[in-house]
């Protein structure tokens, strides 16, 4: 969840570090610490501290050069998000052994550090953190006997859990050794030293040149050169890849938050994500990464999609256009469930993964249980090379560029849209015509526009977020491939602002929740000019009669709603298949506004972080 970023024989070491953490910082924030092998002092110069990077930055900077050096060979640096021990400063990272030769940094979990612990306590060690990590540093330093990379292969072989981790040593200061399993490391390349990473965030303004450790990967980083091998010191070959994004993706680039540059920044990302994906000839979709042969395709009988979070109600719309278009019975599933019940799958059973990380736990368990009982594997990730992409049969990249603000906003549109083309892709090889395909994907195709004209609305949605921005509690309805995206407007409210906003189907109010409407509970209606439109009118007076202001989303150019509806924001009109797009975008710039109206932290909420790496 957290961020690890490591370098050895760069210039201005400690301040590619820290700017590299603070690229990171999205992840989880509740801590940070650095440890650098200082050249002049021919010591390890440890920082650390509870809360963000700037206070890192701070306490660093305080410090006279006596203290500190100037010149560093090699570091290593964190932000935490705390599993085991709360956030203080002892238990931030990096953590070193009893004599302070090794200093480590790690993301996820030694689930079994008790038991390594007690007998590295009863062997002498001293510990001075309550973290699970700790144990790592003791672990290599026993298993050390003058080879650095052996030592810590020596180590991790001992742990079971996840991590990512990257090791200093003082014996050795011109090197680093760094390893993954179940949390990604990037190595970057640079002209001269090099540099590792949980994220290439933290690498993209040093280099392009990237190489992605695979779990079980154990690399030795020496100025110029990164010799990767396995845990049985058996050298291993990964390839060279280029990260084809520059800084400004990375940067705010004169927007308030990276939340409201990501919903700005849809047209983009939405047409990144179908170009060179449709075949208009043949109205169809060409998912390169999705080569399923036109037999299994015929033959597919059943799709499971399981996520979670937002992904989660990407899926669910995703629900709406596999059995609408492709005529296959879909269900989706929440991720962590998948894995601990009994899943019925068959050899035609297509299990679909979305996650923007490809990084989350959850799904990524669901993926191993989905191949283990024989499932044909579909990934729907954002990040190139994540655990997830690499391990699926098949898969789709969004192409979204990076995500840094939590609550996701671009990678849930784009989600959609990519379940969208491999439904359309499904649907050509079993019943849709020609005719009905050439027709979707110029749909497909609009939508890019309809995301722009949705954001030419920015002030009108800004108005109305603020007009409510008193309320402590919202329902969001809506229907069809529209209830989903009111759960995750929900969402989206309450991740950023920490009001209470419920999701619910239109028709599901009146069984319950409709108890709870009052003239200070807004309702936000979808009540868009697609099938279902009528019913949700009755809906809407259903809450009006309970004197529940509403705010209705409407289509452009329809008036049916606006008497019943206190306040309306019009999106185009568009298909039944591109509407839970605009509308998504429409809900994401609202919940935007009523945070920030109500002084939130929009872009590190509270408690959140971005990737859940952790069950
Ligand atoms: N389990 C470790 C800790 O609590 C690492 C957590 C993380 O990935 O940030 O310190």
């Amino acid at each position: 969840m957290c961020g690890i970023v490591a370098g050895v024989g760069i210039e201005n070491l400690e301040s590619v570090l820290l700017d590299g953490l603070s690229r990171l910082e999205y992840r989880g924030y509740d801590s940070a610490g650095i440890a650098l092998n200082s050249m002049e002092a021919e010591s390890v110069l440890l920082v650390k501290t509870p809360g963000k990077v700037k206070k890192l930055r701070k306490k660093l900077n305080s410090m006279s050069t006596e203290e500190r050096g100037l010149q560093f060979s090699a570091g290593v640096a964190h932000t935490r998000w705390a599993t085991h021990g709360a956030p203080t400063e002892v238990n931030a990272h990096p953590h070193s052994d009893t004599a302070g030769t090794f200093f480590i940094v790690h993301n996820g979990i030694i689930e079994n550090y008790v038991e390594l612990k007690k007998r590295l306590i009863d062997e002498g060690q001293k510990f001075s953190s309550e973290t699970d990590s700790e144990v790592l540093a003791h672990l290599v330093a026993e298993c050390y006997d003058g080879d650095f990379l052996k030592a810590v292969a020596a180590a991790l072989k001992q742990v079971k859990g996840t991590y990512g981790v990257a090791v200093l040593s003082t014996k050795h200061p011109d090197a680093l050794v760094v390893a993954r399993k179940g949390s990604p490391i990037v190595i970057g390349l640079t002209a001269n030293g090099v540099l590792a990473a949980s994220d290439t965030a933290a690498l993209v303004a040093h280099t392009s040149e990237v190489i992605y450790l695979d779990d079980g990967d154990i690399a030795l980083l020496s100025p110029g050169n990164a010799d990767i091998r396995n845990l049985d010191d058996l050298p291993v070959s990964r390839e060279k890849m280029k990260i084809d994004w520059d800084l400004s993706v990375v940067e705010k680039s004169g927007f308030e938050h990276f939340m409201l540059k990501e919903i700005f920044e849809q047209p983009k990302a939405l047409r990144d994500t179908i170009r060179g994906r449709l075949d208009h000839e043949q109205g169809a979709a060409v998912l390169s990464g999705l080569n399923l042969s036109p037999k299994e395709m015929l033959d597919a009988n059943r799709i499971i999609i399981a996520a979670c979070g937002t992904s989660m109600h990407a899926g669910m719309v995703g629900e709406y256009f596999f059995e609408d278009l492709a005529d296959i019975p879909t269900e989706i599933e929440q991720a962590a469930e998948f894995r601990y019940r009994n899943p019925i799958i068959s050899p035609n059973t297509l299990v679909i993964a979305t996650s923007q990380s490809g990084e989350t736990a959850d799904t990524l368990a669901a993926v191993r249980e989905a191949a283990r009982k024989g499932a044909s594997t579909i990934g729907i990730c954002n990040v190139v090379g994540s655990t997830i992409a690499r391990e699926v049969d098949r898969g789709i990249y969004l192409h979204a560029g990076p995500e840094i603000g939590v609550a996701s906003t671009k990678a849930f549109t784009c989600q959609v849209v990519a379940l969208l083309m491999t439904a359309l892709k499904l649907a050509r090889s079993r019943r849709l015509t020609r005719e009905a395909g050439i027709s979707l994907v110029s749909e497909i195709e609009r939508i890019p526009e309809l995301a722009a004209a949705v954001l030419e609305k920015n002030d009108l949605i800004k108005e109305v977020a603020e007009k409510y921005s008193e309320a402590e509690n919202f329902f969001f309805i809506g229907r069809g491939n529209l209830y989903p995206v009111a759960l995750e407007g929900a969402l989206k409210l309450k991740e950023i602002s920490y009001v209470h906003a419920e999701g619910y189907h239109a028709a599901e109010l009146k069984h319950g929740p409709i108890a709870l409407l009052e003239e200070n509970v807004p309702v936000v209606a979808l009540a868009n000019d697609v099938p279902g439109k009528e019913k949700i009118l009755g809906n809407i007076q259903e809450c009006a009669a309970r004197k529940s202001p509403v705010v209705a989303i409407t289509t452009e150019g329809d008036d049916s709603v606006a008497e019943s509806a206190d306040v309306t924001i019009p999106v185009p009109r568009s298909s039944v298949f591109t509407t839970p797009v605009s509308t998504a975008i429409a809900l994401q710039l609202f919940a935007y506004h009523f945070a920030n109206k109500r002084g939130c932290e929009i872009d590190q909420p509270r408690n959140l972080a971005k990737s859940v790496t952790v069950e």
